[in-house]
């Protein structure tokens, strides 16, 4: 039950309660804030005019001391979340809190300390493999024994929204001579699923999988742009470099751990089995159904259940070394592929890496992205009794570089 009118089909149930940082009009102040229904709860108001505990936690404009205050403190404010929107005696005091989805500008959610980059999807790999390198039948030998990733920009991970400009650098098509310079010709996506570190760890400890929901407060989505012609020239030996670090965005609304209860599910069998550190008791997929839309046209449904590492493989991985966490680190899923055509989570594969272009409706066709045009991922997950936990959606524009 609640004093709010909410739609049964609503993405922001009070079984999701996501957290975000937003503006209105045009006021500087940034807010912490939880959608419901098609309406923002103005959770720093809100807490202050309570006098919740918490309510400290949720003055920084960013969600980074509600992430470094642990587990503990994550269960009240969503228990006192819960009890405010479900208990009618709340509803006076909170009406004047809650503003219209549609009039908050949504801001980046947290201060991204580092942030990391999987590469956990079983069909990407084998695709990307084929495309890049054509003479590779199998995975790289190393890939079913640990989550291969790679330190990435923490400073240019932005907020959903945000242009952006097409890159520069240096790319050699397979059959030229010298490499040249100037714009990327062959500018993609990485539909992405990330993760928000809330408690930090101490260096020189690793953290277990079992440890996981302990440290990570929640789930976004995350469009890892990437320069195929850029990355193809300067990938190797080192990895991923300016053809990565140029953006990636981030979608509003973090959803806590706590939502996705429904949506865990067995990961697929591993093969050989993975070493002790990166073993893993109960379901850590997550059957989060993603969707990419190119200028309004959905082009792919990728699945994430179908992902061959887990996040807390990817977290006990990370941290093996003794490399510690921070609060706001991000790490992301690499990007998610299923074995359909229309579940490849990249223009790279959609495409066949420009081979097979992608037709749209009006006889429009696309390869790599063309300047002013507009990706945006979604994704949902299933809720209790049928509902569906809603992540919104992270939107980006190409401007000319
Ligand atoms: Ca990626």
């Amino acid at each position: 039950m609640t004093w709010l009118e909410l739609a049964d089909d609503t993405p922001f149930g009070l079984h999701n309660l996501p957290y975000g940082v937003f503006s209105v009009g045009g006021a500087p102040e940034r807010r912490v804030g939880v959608p419901v229904g098609d309406q923002v709860l103005d959770l720093t108001a809100a807490a202050a005019g309570t006098a919740a505990p918490f309510a400290p936690l949720l003055t920084a404009g960013v969600l980074n001391p509600l992430l470094a205050a642990g587990a503990a403190t994550w269960r009240e404010v969503r228990e006192s979340v819960t009890e405010w929107l479900t208990e009618t005696r709340y509803a006076d005091q909170l009406r004047p809190h809650l503003v219209p989805l549609a009039e908050v500008t949504t801001h980046l959610a947290f201060e991204v300390s580092d942030y990391v980059d999987f590469y956990s999807s079983e069909q990407h790999a084998l695709n990307a493999g084929r495309i890049f390198r054509p003479d590779a039948t199998e995975l790289p030998p190393n890939w079913k024994h640990l989550p291969i990733g790679y330190h990435g920009r923490a400073g240019t991970v932005v907020a959903s929204g945000t242009p952006v400009v097409r890159p520069h650098g240096q790319r050699k098509p397979r059959n030229a001579d010298a490499p040249s310079f100037g714009p990327s010709q062959r500018l993609d996506i990485e539909a992405e699923v990330g993760f928000v570190v809330g408690t930090p760890s101490t260096v020189g400890t690793p953290v277990s999988t079992a440890d996981f929901a302990d440290h990570v407060f929640g789930v976004c989505l995350v469009n890892d742009w990437s320069a195929r012609d850029i990355q193809a020239w300067e990938y190797q030996p080192l990895g991923p470099f300016l053809g990565k670090s140029f953006a990636t965005s981030v979608s509003p609304w973090i959803v806590p751990l706590a939502a996705l209860d429904h949506a865990r599910v067995d990961g697929p069998r591993q093969d050989p089995e993975p070493f002790e550190y990166l073993r893993t008791t109960g379901k850590w997929g997550l059957d989060l159904a993603l969707e990419i839309r190119l200028n309004g046209h959905l082009v792919s449904s990728p699945p994430f259940a179908t992902q061959y590492w887990t996040a807390p493989q990817q977290l006990a991985h990370m941290t093996v070394n003794g490399a510690s966490l921070r609060t706001g680190d991000l790490f992301a899923s690499g990007t998610v592929t299923g074995p359909e055509r229309d579940q490849r989570g990249s223009f790279l594969e959609l495409s066949w890496g420009g081979q097979e272009p992608l037709e749209l409706p009006g006889g429009v066709t696309r390869t790599f992205l063309e300047d002013g045009d507009e990706v945006v991922i979604s994704a949902t997950a299933p809720g209790p009794d049928g509902t569906r936990i809603g992540f919104g959606e992270v939107r980006g524009t190409v401007v000319a570089g």
